[in-house]
């Protein structure tokens, strides 16, 4: 029997032991982790830099006095990313280790959850044996990344406790278009991309977008993901039919007509005409598909249409759309609002941010709420 039992290692249930015990250090508390050690995720992210935290996000106060407490320096890059000052995601990682440590958090490791249930206490199921638990925190994460362990388990124990789950979906990832890309694939460009969903945009942003074998990739192209949902009940197989995405390879530009006939009175004519406006492949592309007409091909370096057909699934995206909606959850707690004694932290929520320290912002907001509420 233990006071408080945290079922997922990662940033959110970390953060929750963490607060638990610095909050009442009397409360006993234990930490189960499916994987080999603590936190795989946390040392993936931000490419191996962890960018933890943003400017622009709430409660970015109280997470950067948390990693001062840690012993953790971090400092904003000019778009206002938060990272530790060496940039090295894994250090993160050991240092919310060593603190759980420091304060007498019970961890076990190669501990996969396998059932939860509440009678007088939590049971926790983990295959030959049975913990009891007074409260219990679900920190399992979603489903991407399911090689650092997030599998989605917490979604079948909210739901085992009468929670709705909303649909989980994979986001901040690649996306797949019908058209040939092969000749593209590895091209790099700045630009903006575009969403539209039946002729209208419902989504624009400018960066670098990275064309592969299969679609178009780039952070912009991540934040995307966010926005091509499928309606429900309608098949992955043609679903995306409803959205277009247009790549602007001059975003700075409202039109390219007088350039180009600049360019054309200047000798500049047939592929030339694209020389050093766009790289080579795309310039075919858009000269073969313009037939050569300037109008056209104006328009096609400012639309460069593409249809969606998908989304790069779980084993690639970085986070999960769906989960515990957040209306059955306090959000001063993290307490079910169904289940008392019960709590949620992380990504088994459904919150999803975009790219630049959102999603590590929500899990350590949510662990650390989670952690105190439960140790009082
Ligand atoms: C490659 C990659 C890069 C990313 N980079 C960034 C970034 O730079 N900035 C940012 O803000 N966000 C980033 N994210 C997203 C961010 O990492 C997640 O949103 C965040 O880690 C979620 O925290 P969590 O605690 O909810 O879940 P997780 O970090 O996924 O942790 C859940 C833990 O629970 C464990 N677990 C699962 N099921 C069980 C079970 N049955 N029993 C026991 N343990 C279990 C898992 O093994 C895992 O350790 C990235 C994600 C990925 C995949």
């Amino acid at each position: 029997m233990t006071d408080i039992c945290i079922v997922g290692g990662g940033a959110s249930g970390m953060a929750a032991a963490i607060c638990a015990k610095e909050e009442n250090p009397g409360r006993a508390v234990l930490l189960l982790e499916k994987k080999n050690q603590l936190g795989r995720k946390i040392a993936a992210t931000g490419n191996g830099r962890c960018n933890l935290s943003n400017q622009a996000c709430a409660g970015v106060s109280e997470t950067l006095d948390f990693f001062a407490g840690l012993g953790v320096l971090t400092r904003a890059d000019e778009t206002g990313r938060i990272y530790p000052y060496t940039e090295e995601a894994a250090a993160v990682r050991d240092a919310l280790e060593q603190k759980m440590e420091a304060l007498g958090v019970e961890v076990m490791t190669s501990a996969e959850v396998c059932r939860v249930e509440k009678n007088e206490t939590f049971s926790i199921e983990l295959g030959n044996r049975i913990l009891q638990a007074r409260k219990l925190l679900i920190a399992c994460g979603g489903k991407a990344g399911a090689a650092f362990g997030s599998t989605g388990d917490g979604f079948r124990f909210a739901k085992s406790f009468g929670h709705k789950v909303n649909k989980p979906v994979p986001v901040l990832t690649a996306v797949e278009v019908k058209e040939d890309m092969r000749k593209l694939s590895g091209i790099r460009a700045k630009a903006a991309v575009r969403l539209c969903h039946r002729g209208e945009p419902i989504f624009s942003e400018q960066g670098e977008v990275q064309f592969t074998a299969t679609g178009i990739s780039g952070i912009c192209v991540f934040n995307l993901s966010r926005f091509l949902l499928l309606p429900a009940g309608v098949s992955f197989a043609d679903g995306f039919d409803e959205y277009q995405i247009e790549i602007d390879f001059f975003p700075a530009y409202d039109t390219l007509v007088p350039l180009l006939e600049t360019r054309s009175a200047q000798g500049f004519t047939d592929e030339r005409l694209l020389q050093c406006l766009v790289r080579k492949p795309i310039a075919d592309m858009i000269w073969r598909s313009a037939k050569g007409d300037i109008i056209k091909t104006a328009a096609l370096l400012k639309a460069f249409p593409l249809s969606p057909c998908g989304v790069k699934g779980w084993d690639f995206a970085q986070v999960t759309k769906g989960g515990v909606p957040l209306c059955e959850v306090d959000a001063e707690t993290m307490e079910s609002k169904l289940v008392k004694d019960l709590y949620f932290a992380g990504e088994v929520l459904d919150y999803d941010g975009p790219c630049g320290g959102f999603n590590l912002q929500h899990a350590w907001t949510t662990g650390m709420r989670a952690g105190k509420e439960m140790a009082k």
